[in-house]
């Protein structure tokens, strides 16, 4: 699909977007990326969204990433007697392993190594932070509590502990089973959540071998801290920032948003800014003044995509979500402040080949009347270098492996096309030459310009740029002389 923008939009599926014809129009609409969530829905039920994801993929000759969100060690208390109870401030309250049903004393809290990793002090947050319990005192299998801040807990809600590392395995049983029937299936991205350490990661790599590329996602003080050990082992990044704004004081997640998308673009790797972008979407077909001017924050800020979660999995206007956020990435991008802001922070190490190459073919195509950036790029490491670049002009990437095209679906400006393997250069300019003039990013008489790597199909070994001429039959004569 060709769009209008750079930014890409990632769109959660649900009950509200789970046939042919809305996952369909949502891509269309300017859906880039469909996020599977983990956390629900029966595998059945992932297989059959999956199915239908490729399947409008292939109608439309169009390629898309798929993500698969891990749930991971999600904590939550074990059920009450009342079903639930009204936890007054000031009261004590204790958690245990005794799985007997709750009442206004206790609950169970059926995960051992969480009391064994508490300290007096520690805030244990429950139901999106609403209710705050602080430890007063604690042994092997229990903790007593002072209510801080009260409200009604219920049955399995979830519990967050911001201020311990948790020994905690990144991956459940759960996540181990998904993560495998994920990979089986043939998704593009893996999404990790409440990454605390850089081994987590590590850890679910050696699980998927090679099979998806691995996101974490940002939503734990821990993983703020260790955020460049954890980047340095991903594959992209996640800010969630519902987690984040429960385990940290919202008033610190702008900030972080911000310190985390800059790193991410120096590291040249894809960065989602998620949750709660158009949060009244769900039930509205407007969005609110500050949803929008939260939208085109994190455009400005120069992320690879943005996401919709609820507002396109269980509310009411999905396609209205998704062409609100095209609506207000166009704009953005038109607006010449954009521009400073993104030309401005491009400050990146330049210490390959590859690097200056890219670097190069930017400068070529903003100083003269280049229509577009081709590269060839077999792993992606090339087009995400150009993407890191942020040039004004098009990119267009072209690889021969689905996997790859899919994958850079998720990064900022990339539109992929997938080309047989090339053997010669001037193969590749024609091949190029007719991509850009396919996807309408070049008319005839333009020029593009085209990064490869010789010999072909190394990864990483960009180290050709030529300026050609679009014109098929000026290659073509070209290539017969
Ligand atoms: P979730 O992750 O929707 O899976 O909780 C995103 C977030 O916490 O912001
Ligand atoms: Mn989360």
């Amino acid at each position: 699909m060709r769009r209008l923008r750079n930014v890409k939009i990632v769109a959660t599926l649900g009950p509200a977007s789970e046939t042919y014809d809305m996952i369909r129009a949502l891509h269309e609409t300017g859906a880039d990326v469909f996020r599977l969530n983990m956390s629900h829905g029966t595998h059945d039920e992932i297989r059959e969204k999956h199915r239908i994801i490729r399947q409008v993929e292939k109608d439309l000759q169009s390629p898309i990433a798929i993500l698969a969100d891990l749930q991971g060690p999600k904590l939550r208390v074990g059920a009450f007697a009342n079903g639930s109870e009204d936890l007054e401030v000031g009261a004590a309250f204790r958690l245990d392993l005794d799985p007997a049903e709750g009442d206004i004393n206790r609950v169970c809290l059926p995960h051992p190594e969480i009391f064994q990793a508490l300290e007096p002090g520690a805030n244990l947050l429950v139901n999106d932070g609403k209710i705050r319990l602080k430890v007063e005192n604690c042994g092997e299998d229990h903790a007593n509590c002072v209510v801080v801040i009260g409200g009604a807990i219920s049955n399995r809600k979830g519990v967050n502990v911001p201020d311990v590392v948790l020994p905690l395995a990144a991956l459940s049983e759960k996540d181990r089973e998904d993560l495998e029937f994920a990979c089986g299936l043939g998704v593009d991205w893996l999404a990790l959540s409440f990454v605390q350490r850089p081994a987590d990661v590590e850890e679910a790599r050696t699980l998927a071998q090679g099979r998806a590329s691995i996101l974490s996602k940002i939503e734990k003080p821990q993983a703020v801290e260790s955020f460049d050990d954890i980047l340095a082992v991903s594959d992209g990044i996640m800010v969630a920032r519902g987690d984040l704004g429960v385990e940290l004081p919202v008033a610190a997640v702008p900030p972080i948003q911000k310190q985390l998308v800059r790193k991410c673009r120096f590291a040249a790797k894809p960065v989602i800014v998620a949750t709660q972008m158009l949060e009244s979407m769900i039930e509205s077909p407007m969005p609110t003044r500050a949803e929008v001017s939260d939208v085109s924050g994190a455009i400005y800020e120069g992320a690879d995509a943005i996401m919709l979660s609820a507002e396109s999995a269980a509310g009411q206007f999905p396609l209205e979500a998704v062409s609100t956020m095209n609506d207000v990435a166009i704009e953005v991008e038109n607006d010449p402040t954009y521009r400073l802001v993104i030309d401005a922070s491009r400050k990146a190490p330049r210490s390959s080949v590859a690097d200056a190459i890219v670097a190069a073919a930017r400068e070529v195509a903003e100083t003269t009347e280049v229509a577009a950036i081709c590269c060839f790029s077999q792993s992606g490491t090339t087009a995400l270098l150009i993407a890191r670049e942020r040039p004004r002009v098009p990119i267009v990437a072209m690889t021969s492996l689905r996997g790859t095209a899919r994958r850079l679906a998720l990064s900022w400006g990339t539109n992929c096309v997938i080309t047989s393997e090339v053997s010669r250069f001037k193969m590749a300019v024609v091949a190029a030459s007719r991509a850009a003039c396919g996807l309408g990013y070049a008319q005839k008489e333009d020029q593009i310009v085209v990064t490869a790597g010789l010999p072909f199909n190394m990864p990483g070994s960009t180290n050709i740029l030529r300026v050609a001429p679009c014109d098929e039959r000026l290659i073509f004569n070209m290539e017969t002389e």
